[in-house]
């Protein structure tokens, strides 16, 4: 954005211990023009809604047009500090934004296009505001060039501790939280027990469920306040999600096999549906149904995506050994001892064509009426 409008002043605020003053260095040496840390060993143990506070505080004295949020920390997960932040600096609000028209900001109304699962919607906010953007792995910054990886950015970096911003003491830190952590573990390591179900109307029903108790089908979330803050904010329009470029950015994939080579062009019409991108195993790829960029396994693509749909895929090992970290797996099998159902959560004994079709109406029953504006 620098390098179209060289005139936007760009200042980065950070919250955090002192070690955070590398990190905002390297951004000053890709562009910002200042970066503040509010720092103070007062500040260790805040909780969410003080964190809020402390950056409202500073920012209170700032004069800005727009305050850009992410829904992640460097060490964790704070979405919902930007809504709080809003509601503090009682400007409008709307998160999970995956693009923000830059021209149009710059313009002082900026468009942003906002994730709402299945579906994109397009919002129109008065400046100021906050703009808070979901996180996307294809989206990280560039490195610093090696010949600017030394260059002194001293006198840009300010740190600002609590005696200059003058919160009192009990109302930073732990004393200040109301929420405290104590004890932090790793995650267990998930067991999948696959549940097996028919592919008729009551499997369908249950396979359904699943995808909404786990967030991978929402008919509608934008007008939850969670998402659009602001009386001003102004739906411009909502449509089907774009399909991610790459395989390897998708949230949903619907992938197909020996199983489906005769009617693999079905696939598109679930994906289409569920706002996800159709992938194969190789022997689709090699009985020329399916393109040799949309392979996934051993010779072909690694992908981690949320949910991974396999329609008529044995479950080889080479194919297994594409799929990383995939938080829900659901297979459709003529055979239910087939490999991959064991590394599925639920397993659908029954034709892929049927389930497509079965599927789709399904999810197409409750997405009319969130199509429409309101
Ligand atoms: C060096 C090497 C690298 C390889 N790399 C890869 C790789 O990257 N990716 C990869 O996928 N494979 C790879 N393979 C191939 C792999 O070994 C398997 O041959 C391949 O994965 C099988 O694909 P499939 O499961 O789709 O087909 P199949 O083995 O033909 O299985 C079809 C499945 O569909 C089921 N089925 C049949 N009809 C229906 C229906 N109507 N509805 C629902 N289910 C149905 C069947 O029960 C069966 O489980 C590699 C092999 C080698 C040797």
């Amino acid at each position: 954005m620098k390098a179209r409008w060289p005139d936007t002043y760009v200042e980065v605020v950070a919250l955090g211990p002192l070690v955070a003053i590398p990190a905002l260095e390297d951004l000053l040496r890709l562009g910002a023009d200042k970066a503040t840390l509010l720092s103070d060993p007062a500040f260790a143990g805040s909780d969410s809604l003080v964190r809020t506070r402390i950056l409202a505080e500073y920012l209170r004295g700032v004069s800005f047009d727009c305050i850009l949020a992410g829904a992640q920390t460097a060490d964790g997960a704070d979405a919902e500090v930007p809504p709080h932040l809003a509601d503090l600096l009682a400007l409008p609000q709307v998160s999970n934004i995956i693009r923000v028209d830059e021209a149009s900001l710059v313009e002082g109304w900026p468009l942003v296009d906002v994730d709402e699962g299945r579906l994109q919607a397009t919002y129109r906010i008065p400046l100021p505001a906050v703009l808070s953007l979901k996180h996307h792995h294809a989206q990280v910054l560039p490195h610093v060039s090696l010949r600017d990886s030394r260059a002194d950015v001293g006198d840009r970096l300010h740190v600002i501790d609590n005696d200059q911003l003058g919160l009192p003491a009990h109302e930073v830190g732990t004393q200040g939280s109301l929420t405290q952590v104590v004890e932090v573990l790793d995650p267990p390591v998930r067991q999948r027990e696959p549940r097996f179900v028919r592919c008729n109307a009551e499997g369908i029903e249950q396979v359904h469920a699943f995808l909404q108790s786990r967030g991978l089908i929402t008919h509608t979330t934008a007008f939850s306040p969670s998402h659009v803050q602001g009386e001003q904010v102004v739906l411009v329009g909502r449509r089907p999600k774009d399909p991610p470029g790459d395989i390897r950015d998708a949230e949903i994939l619907i992938s197909g096999g020996g199983g489906v080579a005769g009617s693999f062009d079905e696939l598109q019409k679930l994906a289409a549906v569920m706002g996800g991108r159709v992938t194969a195993s190789r022997r689709a790829v090699d009985l020329g149904v399916a393109a040799r960029a949309i392979q996934v396994g051993q010779s072909g693509r690694t992908v981690s995506p949320r949910l991974y749909i396999a329609l008529g895929i044995d479950g080889a090992g080479q194919h297994i050994e594409g799929l990383r970290n995939i938080e829900s797996i659901i297979s459709v099998n003529t055979n239910r001892h087939a490999p991959i159902c064991s590394i599925s959560d639920i397993v659908v004994e029954g034709h892929a064509r049927e389930f497509i079709e079965r599927l789709c109406r399904r999810i197409n029953e409750g997405t009319t009426a969130a199509l429409e504006p309101h």
